[in-house]
């Protein structure tokens, strides 16, 4: 009877595959070779505050890299077991192809013409494109107002590619990481920041002194993120797709947000933010 019993658990472990660490894994996928070498690689920012971010500390801290150790404690069992790659916009791409990472949590917007280069899970958070200005110029009160302004953002990114379509008369300034845009607008060097919302907080967080810069708060645009994966590893891709879901069911998504961006207090945010 008790051996009956155990092996209708296991049984159903198997169907339902609810048995967490012990849960098998199609052999030589991405999965099963991660899990072998016991540590998760991940691509993410490492001067974003609130999304991905490396502390004094040298901790890795945001909503990114919280979802990054969801990732790395499913596969191996620890939320320790990772091990984080600074990948700046442009490299991202870069990174996949060259499997310097197993996948890319970085701000990373699903779009058409990297989907030519990687694979995308589904999206587990959207942004929108916004602009941060010092907090004493009236001028800039969205984006209409930048023709004629120096506007700051990132090479190999999604705001670059919809400020030079969409927007008539800006100049460019683009650096390798939004963080070099900040000393470039609190010194009056460009006239404003744009890229998505999140990372702006998260920039305009840093400077409290005299709130100093300000979020313009007319988002044009919507940023969806995945996670970024190898060209055609779907096996891997919906894996890392049944995780999403599962966090958005059992609070795991909201204790993430409430433990990073949501620490800005915004609430209105999670409902636009949320898949
Ligand atoms: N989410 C946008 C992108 O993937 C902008 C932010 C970033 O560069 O990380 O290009």
């Amino acid at each position: 009877m008790n051996r009956l019993r155990v092996l209708l658990a296991a049984l159903l472990c198997l169907v339902s595959a609810g048995c967490g660490e012990s849960e098998p894994f199609p052999e030589g996928s991405t999965m099963d070779r991660i899990r072998d070498r016991g540590v998760l690689v991940v691509g993410i920012k490492f001067d974003q505050p609130l999304f991905g971010y490396k502390d004094r500390g040298g901790r890795i801290t945001g909503f990114d890299a919280e979802i990054a150790r969801l990732v790395a404690r499913d596969l191996t069992g620890s939320e320790r077991n990772i091990r984080f790659v600074e990948t700046v916009s442009r490299e991202r791409e870069n990174f996949i192809a060259q499997q310097v990472v197993d996948l890319v949590i970085a701000t990373y917007s699903i779009t058409p013409a990297r989907a030519q280069q990687v694979t995308f899970t589904d999206p587990y958070y959207y942004a929108g494109q916004d602009l941060l200005v010092r907090a004493a110029d009236t001028r800039i009160t969205g984006v209409r107002d930048l023709g004629g302004k120096t506007v700051c953002t990132a090479k190999g990114s999604t705001s670059v590619d919809r400020l030079s379509k969409e927007v008539a008369g800006v100049d460019l300034e683009v650096v390798d990481a939004y963080s070099v845009c900040v000393p470039a607008l609190l010194r009056g060097r460009v006239d404003a920041i744009s890229t998505d919302d999140t990372i702006l907080l998260g920039l305009q967080a840093q400077h409290p002194e005299a709130k100093a810069l300000r979020l313009v708060g007319e988002p044009f645009g919507r940023e969806p993120y995945g996670m970024g994966i190898r060209k055609g590893d779907t096996v891997f891709r919906d894996y890392l797709n049944g995780l999403i879901a599962r966090w958005l069911r059992d609070g795991e998504w909201d204790r993430a947000y409430r433990d990073t961006i949501g620490l800005n207090g915004n609430d209105v945010r999670a409902a636009q933010a949320r898949p």
